[in-house]
C-alpha cells in the first residue's frame, strides 16, 4: 500500500481547518503522521486513515495555540486560565506612548496609567512594569542593592510558580535579613535587624495563598512606617481600596469575603511607603505589575535599569489605562472580575436552570455550588454560587476540554460541575451545545 504524498495530506489539512493553519505548520504535521506510520509496520494505516488521523493533529495543534475557553470551573482568577479575564480587539495603531504631545518631545509610557492608579489611591506617584514579580525585583534592585531588607520570617512566601520571597531577593541583589519566628514577629525584631545589619527598607509580604491560625503575632504597616527605613509592601492582589466605591454601580458594597484583605489605598494611608500589586489578580485587568506611593522612591525603580527590562508595551499600558479609567468612573459593572464576583445566586441559579430545561436530560441537575477566588489570592474563601451537575466524572471533565470551546469543568466526588459564577453570559449557549452532545 503506497503511503499518501505528504503534499496531498497537506492540502487536505488547509482544507479542512478553512487555512486557519498555515500551510507551512500543515506540511509539518502531514510529514510527521506519515513518518509515525511508516515506522509502525504492524498497523499500517490507509491513505484514508493516515488523512484522518493528521486531520485531527492539526485541529489539536490550532486548539493548542492560544484559544478561547469556558471557565466552569468557579475559580475566578485561575492561573493556568489567565487569571481575570480580559478582551482586547484594535485595528493596529501608532500611539503617543512616549510623545509628550504639548511639547512634541519625548515623554515618559508611564504618564498614561501609572498617574491614573496612583490617584485612585492618593498616592504620590506611580510606575507600571510586566508582573508584580518585575515590580519587586526592581523595587529591591533600586533600593537595597547591596543591602539588607528585612523581612518576617512569617512572611518568606512561594506564591507558585517559581515566585520565592527569599530567592526574588537573592535575585535583586538585595540581602535578606530574616526577622523575627514563623508564627510570631514583632516590631522590636525589625528594630534590632536594622541596628545590627545594614537594613535599607522593610519589606512586608502578603501570606495571599494561606492563612496562620494560633498562636501568630505580626507587625502592622503602621506600626513599620514608625522604623527609620522605608516600608515596601508587596501586597499581591491588589484591592484597590477597602471601601470598594466601584461596586455601587453593580448595586452592591464590598463584599463579605474581602473584610480581611489589605487594600493599596488603606496601605498607603497606614504609612507604607510603596505598595506593589499584580495586574491581573483582584485589580482584574490584564498582566502587569503595578508600584504606587512615594515620589522619589518610585523615580529611582523607574531609573534603574531593570526599569527598561522590565517595561510594558503598549497593549498593557492601554488595558490599564483603560482598566484604570474604570475605577475613576467607578464603572464596577464593567470590569468582568467585579461582575462575575458579585453576582447574585439567583441570577446564577435562573442560567443554570435554562441551560438544563434547553439540554433536558436526566444526568444534568442545577444545584448549589461554591466559588473561590483563586489565583494565588483570599484562600479559605468560599463564594456561594450555583451550578451545573452533570453525573460522572473525569471522563466528563476529560470530553468538555476536547468540545470546540473547550469547557473547564471541575469534579466534585461522583460529578462534573460547570459552576456558572465563572462563565460568561455570552458563553451559555456554548455549554448548552455541549451538554446536547454529551
Ligand atoms: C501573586 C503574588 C506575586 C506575584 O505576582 P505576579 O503578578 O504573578 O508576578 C507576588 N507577591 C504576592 C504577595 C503575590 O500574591
Amino acid at each position: 500500500m503506497h503511503p499518501p504524498s505528504v503534499d496531498s495530506v497537506a492540502n487536505a489539512l488547509l482544507e479542512h481547518l478553512k487555512h486557519e493553519l498555515p500551510k507551512s505548520i500543515c506540511v509539518d504535521i502531514a510529514r510527521k503522521v506519515i513518518e509515525e506510520n511508516k515506522a509502525n509496520k504492524d498497523v499500517a494505516l490507509s491513505a484514508e486513515e493516515t488523512i484522518e488521523k493528521a486531520k485531527d493533529e492539526a485541529v489539536s495543534y490550532l486548539k493548542n495555540t492560544l484559544t478561547e475557553v469556558v471557565n466552569a470551573t468557579g475559580v475566578l482568577l485561575h492561573t493556568n486560565l489567565g487569571r481575570a479575564p480580559v478582551g482586547f480587539s484594535q485595528e493596529p495603531f501608532y500611539s503617543n506612548l512616549e510623545l509628550n504631545l504639548k511639547t512634541g518631545e519625548r515623554g515618559s509610557r508611564q504618564k498614561h496609567a501609572a498617574d491614573l492608579f496612583a490617584s485612585l489611591v492618593g498616592a504620590e506617584a506611580g510606575l507600571i512594569v510586566n508582573n508584580c514579580a518585575a515590580a519587586i525585583t526592581l523595587i529591591l534592585a533600586a533600593l537595597a542593592s547591596g543591602k539588607g531588607v528585612a523581612v518576617s520570617r512569617g512572611e518568606l512566601v512561594e506564591i507558585g510558580g517559581g515566585f520565592r520571597v527569599p530567592e526574588v531577593i537573592e535575585a535583586s541583589t538585595a540581602k535578606l535579613v530574616e526577622v523575627g519566628t514563623t508564627n510570631r514577629t514583632r516590631l522590636k525584631d525589625y528594630d534590632r535587624a536594622i541596628r545590627k545589619h545594614s537594613v535599607e527598607l522593610c519589606l512586608k509580604v502578603h501570606k495571599s495563598n494561606y492563612t496562620v491560625k494560633g498562636f501568630s503575632e505580626s507587625v502592622s504597616v503602621k506600626e513599620l512606617s514608625s522604623l527609620s527605613v522605608p516600608v515596601v509592601v508587596d501586597l499581591g492582589s491588589g484591592l484597590l481600596d477597602a471601601a470598594c466605591p466601584w461596586l455601587e454601580d453593580l448595586g452592591v458594597g464590598p463584599p463579605k469575603w474581602l473584610k480581611d484583605e489589605p487594600a493599596a489605598k488603606q496601605t498607603l494611608l497606614e504609612g507604607a511607603d510603596l505598595v506593589a500589586f499584580s495586574g491581573d489578580k483582584l485589580l482584574g485587568g490584564s498582566q502587569a505589575g503595578i508600584i504606587l506611593g512615594n515620589h522619589e522612591l518610585v523615580k529611582k525603580c523607574a531609573k534603574h535599569p531593570l526599569a527598561r527590562a522590565f517595561r510594558p508595551g503598549t497593549i498593557t499600558i492601554s488595558a490599564c489605562r483603560d482598566l484604570a479609567m474604570k475605577y475613576l468612573h467607578r464603572k464596577g459593572s464593567e470590569i468582568p472580575f467585579w461582575q462575575m464576583a458579585t453576582i447574585p445566586v439567583e441570577n446564577l441559579k435562573t442560567r443554570a436552570k435554562a441551560i438544563c430545561e434547553k439540554v433536558k436530560s436526566s444526568s444534568i441537575s442545577y444545584a448549589p455550588c461554591f466559588s473561590t477566588t483563586g489565583g494565588g489570592t483570599l484562600p479559605n474563601v468560599e463564594i456561594p454560587s450555583f451550578g451545573i451537575h452533570i453525573k460522572g466524572a473525569d471522563e466528563i471533565k476529560a470530553k468538555l476540554r476536547e468540545f470546540e470551546v473547550p469547557i473547564i469543568a471541575r469534579v466534585i466526588d461522583d460529578n462534573t460541575i460547570i459552576d456558572m459564577r465563572t462563565v460568561l453570559l455570552a458563553q451559555d449557549d456554548i455549554l448548552v451545545k455541549a451538554l446536547k452532545s454529551l
